[in-house]
């Protein structure tokens, strides 16, 4: 069943006066999700005109945490609903849908906490007479941009601390899920927050361009590809507006010959393949000791049969289809002279799938570093496969990327894995762990070319969406 996806400005759904779009199911394309119209940039205006209003009643207002809370309960109210939204609008598996859900409402208690936690800090001051403190104050009306991956937490993630900070929001969420944000927008009202604290601008790149260029938008929060982050970011940049930018990775699991090779190559099948790999987290290469290449792969082919293809809403489901038609001819395209295959996870043939984008998880043994399979954020089901002689050459290897988000190792050999801690240059550091998932309440980001700006999520969060004042009082 098909749903009406309207801007939300000013407390009040509205449609918008730009071009019209549909959503379909990526697993199945008969099944059209959502309709509208995208904003116009007067409809953009406008939504920064409901934020900016409602700053002065909300950067102070004494009750944002049990707003927080309240938003938290009305998205439970509808986590079934909102996971099955999940599911259709991006094809992400069922399960994980829900997962996504319950994290969203953990997210919203979180930062209800936060909103009555201190701001300041008191600092010895230069005078016995001096009292000299520092005030934390919101930005404003901050503009989120988001991805289609994690369509309700990432949009969630940025606007909780927003909202618990004091600031008001402009939410564009990706027009790949304006179902998930026009319901996000519905609890909002369900949960009694006040009229134009939270706004949604639905369309695509066009609408987020208008966003981030209004004079009214005082904090930019991008999460997406590193093309787009790193346009915003100039445009934070001219208007000395403060941007925090979330990018891509090519994260990666190392394997000694020490490891458990039956939980690496669970916990690897798992990070590439789940969701079709299109986590920002997802692992994308693994670089094996040589001494193991053959019993892991073998474990690896045998962990990754057990992973089923969908439909979405199937419970048992765990490989997702890829999010659209254009996603699964980039993906071809860069697989178009593949390199040799290590295995392959085929997609069943017929009804439904012939429906969907579907793409058959791969792994790759790749002999040189700089092949784009090695090299490129594919988005997709795809693992490149490399063999190291040594822990050295392993991180070596690892590090050889633009980007720095996620890495894990594999090991038992406690002075290795110090020095892979020291050594990786990433911002997520696991041991013996998944690639992908993160704990809301522990700072996230990546180095290098995976982020740009404060860190996300936990109290790191406080450091993007408050300014710093520092007051003396001689008296
Ligand atoms: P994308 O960059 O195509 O789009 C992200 C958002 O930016 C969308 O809302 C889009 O409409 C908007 N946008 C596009 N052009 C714009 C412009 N010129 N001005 C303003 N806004 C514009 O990314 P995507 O395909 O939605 O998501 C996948 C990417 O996101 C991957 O690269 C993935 O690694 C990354 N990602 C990163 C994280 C993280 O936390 N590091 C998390 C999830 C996804």
């Amino acid at each position: 069943m098909s749903m009406t996806a309207p801007l939300h400005i000013a407390g009040a759904p509205r449609a918008g006066h730009g071009s019209a779009f549909e959503r379909r199911n990526p697993s199945d394309v008969r099944d059209v999700v959502a309709a509208g119209h995208a904003a116009s940039a007067d409809d953009v205006a406008a939504a920064v005109d409901a934020a900016a209003s409602a700053v002065p009643g909300w950067r102070r207002a004494p009750g944002r945490a049990a707003l927080l809370h309240a938003w938290g309960d009305a998205i439970a109210a509808r986590s079934e609903e909102l996971a099955q939204l999940i599911a259709r609008e991006v094809g992400k598996p069922i399960g994980e849908a829900r997962g996504e859900v319950g994290r969203a409402v953990v997210i919203c208690r979180y930062y209800a906490g936060e909103a009555v936690r201190e701001i300041g800090e008191v600092i010895p001051a230069g005078s016995p007479e001096t009292t000299q403190f520092t005030l934390r104050d919101p930005l404003g009306p901050v503009a989120l941009i988001t991805p289609w991956n994690f369509p309700l937490a990432i949009p969630l993630w940025k606007a909780a601390p927003a909202l618990a900070f004091g600031n008001t929001v402009i939410l564009k969420p990706s027009e790949m899920a304006p179902a998930v944000a026009a319901v996000l927008a519905e609890t909002s009202v369900a949960a009694g927050l006040p009229a134009g604290v939270f706004n949604v601008v639905q369309g695509a790149g066009e609408t987020g361009a208008a966003l981030v260029a209004h004079d009214g938008v005082r904090g930019i929060s991008f999460t997406g590809s590193a093309a787009v982050g790193a346009r915003i970011q100039a445009e934070g940049a001219r208007r000395n507006v403060r941007t925090q930018a979330e990018m891509g990775g090519k994260n990666v699991v190392i394997v000694l010959p020490d490891a458990d090779l039956d939980l690496a190559a669970r916990l690897t099948a798992a990070g590439a393949f789940r969701f079709a790999g299109q986590k920002c987290t997802a692992t994308s290469r693994a670089v094996v000791h040589h001494e193991v290449m053959a019993p892991f792969l073998e474990r690896l082919a045998e962990a990754t049969r057990g992973l089923p293809h969908g439909p979405v809403t199937d419970p048992g489901a765990a490989i997702g289809p890829l999010v659209s038609a254009a996603a699964l001819e980039r993906v071809q395209g860069a697989l178009a002279s593949p390199p040799p295959v290590a295995f392959e996870h085929p997609v069943p043939a017929g009804e439904p799938w012939s429906h969907g984008h579907w793409c058959a998880p791969v792994a790759y043994r790749i002999e040189d570093p700089a092949h784009p399979v090695a090299r490129d954020e594919l988005f997709a089901p795809v693992l490149a496969v490399l063999e190291a002689g040594t822990l050295d050459e392993a991180i070596g290897l690892a590090n050889d990327t633009r980007y720095g988000l996620s890495a894990s190792l594999f090991t038992r050999d406690l002075v290795a894995a110090f020095r892979y801690v020291r050594e990786i240059e990433v911002g997520l550091v696991r041991v013996n762990g998944d690639t992908t998932g993160v704990d809301p309440h522990a700072p996230f980001g990546g180095l290098k070319g995976s982020s740009s700006g404060s860190r996300e999520q936990g109290r790191a969060a406080r450091e993007f969406y408050t300014d710093i004042r520092t007051i003396q009082i001689h008296a």
